[in-house]
């Protein structure tokens, strides 16, 4: 377990028996739901293509030359927002994936409260979005590679889950893990051997 998930969640997850899984995206997002792992496989298929239009998404920060992050919103099967990182090209250091796709759904839904919607983004929510997706009352976040840099959703803290706040979010991390975290490693390789100067670690 590399991961830097609070003690008590991994004590948690170690009762629910994740044997025989055989690849640890799958086997962790078991670990996190704790529910009939046959009704599971379906969900996660599901999540994965979800993940996929968030990937989209990514690619199109990428393009960009921002930091390749991307994130969807669903209801009811349906992408109801998306959005790709912009904090360069806006010039807004609030201009995350994560914010943008939920300021697209509030759109749709005209209001707020994005109740009974699920988030999917290819990277760990940092502080602000977390904060974010727990304001707008998200029922599911599903995200593709832990972020140990900013990660709020279980690596440097975990708000999502915090009691303290007035709505807890379910969690299901490392989906399409390969991918998520393949296109961001891409991008800080080329960023290092161009040597090119941007303000580092925002997505
Ligand atoms: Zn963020």
């Amino acid at each position: 377990m590399k991961r830097n998930a609070p003690v008590a969640q991994l004590d948690r997850a170690a009762a629910y028996g994740a044997e025989g899984w055989g690849f640890d995206s799958l086997r962790a997002y078991n670990m996190f739901t704790r529910i009939n792992p046959m009704v599971e496989n379906k969900k996660y298929n599901e999540d994965e293509k979800w993940m996929k239009e968030a990937l989209k998404e990514a690619h199109l920060a990428l393009k960009k030359k921002e930091v390749p992050v991307g994130a969807v919103i669903v209801y009811e099967n349906k992408i109801i927002g998306r959005g790709h990182n912009q904090v360069e090209s806006l010039k807004d250091a609030t201009a995350h994936a994560e914010i943008l796709a939920i300021t697209a759904a509030s759109n749709f839904f005209d209001s707020w409260r994005l109740k009974g919607a699920t988030l999917y983004v290819t990277l760990e929510p940092c502080v602000m979005c977390a904060g974010a997706i727990v304001l707008s009352r998200i029922e599911r976040l599903v995200f593709g590679t832990f972020d140990p840099k900013q990660g709020a959703c279980g690596t440097l803290y975990n708000i999502p889950s915090d009691d303290r706040l007035n709505h807890q979010v379910e969690v299901v991390p490392e989906i399409l893990k390969e991918e998520c975290s393949k296109i961001l490693i891409e991008f800080f390789q080329k960023l290092r051997t161009s040597k090119a100067t941007t303000n580092g670690g925002n997505h």
